[in-house]
């Protein structure tokens, strides 16, 4: 059997946003230039209000563009409270229905509405969704942009196919560990730390960001500050912040192998990067390119969606109808950039160029 194969872009063109707000399409305002016009002190992060200000602003741009007006926004996503919030204040500047999902295969489908936006337990459920919009008459016409995130809902679904798109991080901090260059045991140590720091008691201290969970981990690793102080003093309130973790390593010697890394994310987190420790993120962005049509046609469906990412086709369809009725299809992820498109210089496409399977 020969599996189907896409990439986003024959959707989307090069109407995407990654976590920097820099839309690919270079005719579309970004971040640089939204700064002055909205105000803007730092990149806003998802889900705040100043996020969907500079949303809004792009697509509006986007429809100009097409020589349409934007008078109505369609959310597809999958997590309740990020896609959620960043529905939510959308929804402050425009009428907005949204649809979030995460495959639950155990139980019946099921999908319950709440506040404009359909909580579904399948992906297939989608269909629903647009029955909802048609039989509430939410317009899905050429005024409509129809926002699709991509990390986990256009491609790697939640709870079907999300596994190789944590997979790929996971080799990604672990080729880091590799890299700077210390013993078997501080990789062993670093696996371990990992697991631990990943869990939400520690939240407060990385505040949930995969560059501070993955140096703080090297660190333990490197007992430049071991694991069990570490989980002690976040206990205990004595480190509360990821900013005083820096501090503190910033007045003593450090192993070789950390001194460029935390050279990198102390000058990150200095200027408000939500994504300073960029050498992991170009390792991430190889190591999902390295999960994406891999495996040979003869593969079993269950094992690909183990193992590759692929792209989701209940969003895929929903999308391509949207189209057809004249909207405005427009990618929006969080995926920092870094780990989403080549390094400068570097060949490799950006995801939403990649060539991916298609399949449910
Ligand atoms: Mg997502």
């Amino acid at each position: 059997m020969a599996y189907r194969r896409a990439a986003l872009s024959e959707l989307l063109g090069d109407f995407v946003v990654y976590r920097n707000l820099c839309p690919m399409d270079p005719r579309l305002p970004g971040f640089p230039e939204l700064r002055e016009e909205l105000g803007l002190k730092a990149l806003p992060r998802k889900g705040t209000p100043d996020y969907a200000r500079a949303v809004v602003r792009i697509l509006a741009a986007a429809q100009r563009l097409r020589g349409s007006e934007l008078s109505h926004i369609v959310y597809i996503g999958d997590t309740r409270h990020n896609d959620g919030r960043t529905i939510a204040s959308l929804g402050e500047f425009l009428p907005i229905r949204g649809f979030i999902a995460a495959e639950a295969p155990e139980g019946a489908p099921e999908a319950e509405i709440s506040g404009g936006v359909m909580f579904a337990n399948r992906w297939g459920l989608l269909a629903r969704f647009a029955e909802w919009l048609e039989k509430e008459g939410f317009p899905v016409d050429g005024g409509t942009a129809v926002i699709v995130d991509l990390d986990k809902t256009a491609f790697g679904a939640r709870g079907r196919n999300s596994g190789p798109i944590d997979a790929a991080r996971v080799a990604a901090a672990e080729r880091l560990a590799e890299a700077s260059g210390g013993e078997p045991s501080v990789l062993q140590r670093f696996r371990e730390a990992y697991r631990e720091l990943n869990d939400p008691v520690y939240h407060p201290f990385t505040a949930d960001n995969q560059d501070f969970v993955v140096f703080a981990a090297l660190v333990t690793a490197y007992e430049a500050y071991p694991l069990s102080r570490l989980r002690a003093d976040v206990v205990e309130g004595k480190l509360r912040t990821f900013t005083e973790f820096l501090e503190v390593l910033g007045k003593r010697p450090l192993p070789r192998g950390l001194v460029e890394l935390y050279r990198e994310i102390e000058e990150g987190v200095h200027r408000g990067d939500p994504t300073p420790l960029k050498t992991f993120r170009r390792l991430e962005y190889r190591e999902t390119l390295a999960r994406i049509d891999r495996l040979p046609d003869a593969s079993l469906p269950g094992e690909i969606l183990r193992e590759e990412i692929v792209i989701t086709p209940e969003v895929w369809e929903f999308a391509t109808e949207a189209e057809a009725k004249g909207a405005l299809i427009f990618g929006l992820t969080d995926k920092p950039d870094e780990a989403s498109l080549p390094p400068p210089g570097e060949s490799g496409p950006p995801l939403h160029r990649a060539r991916m399977k298609v399949l449910p």
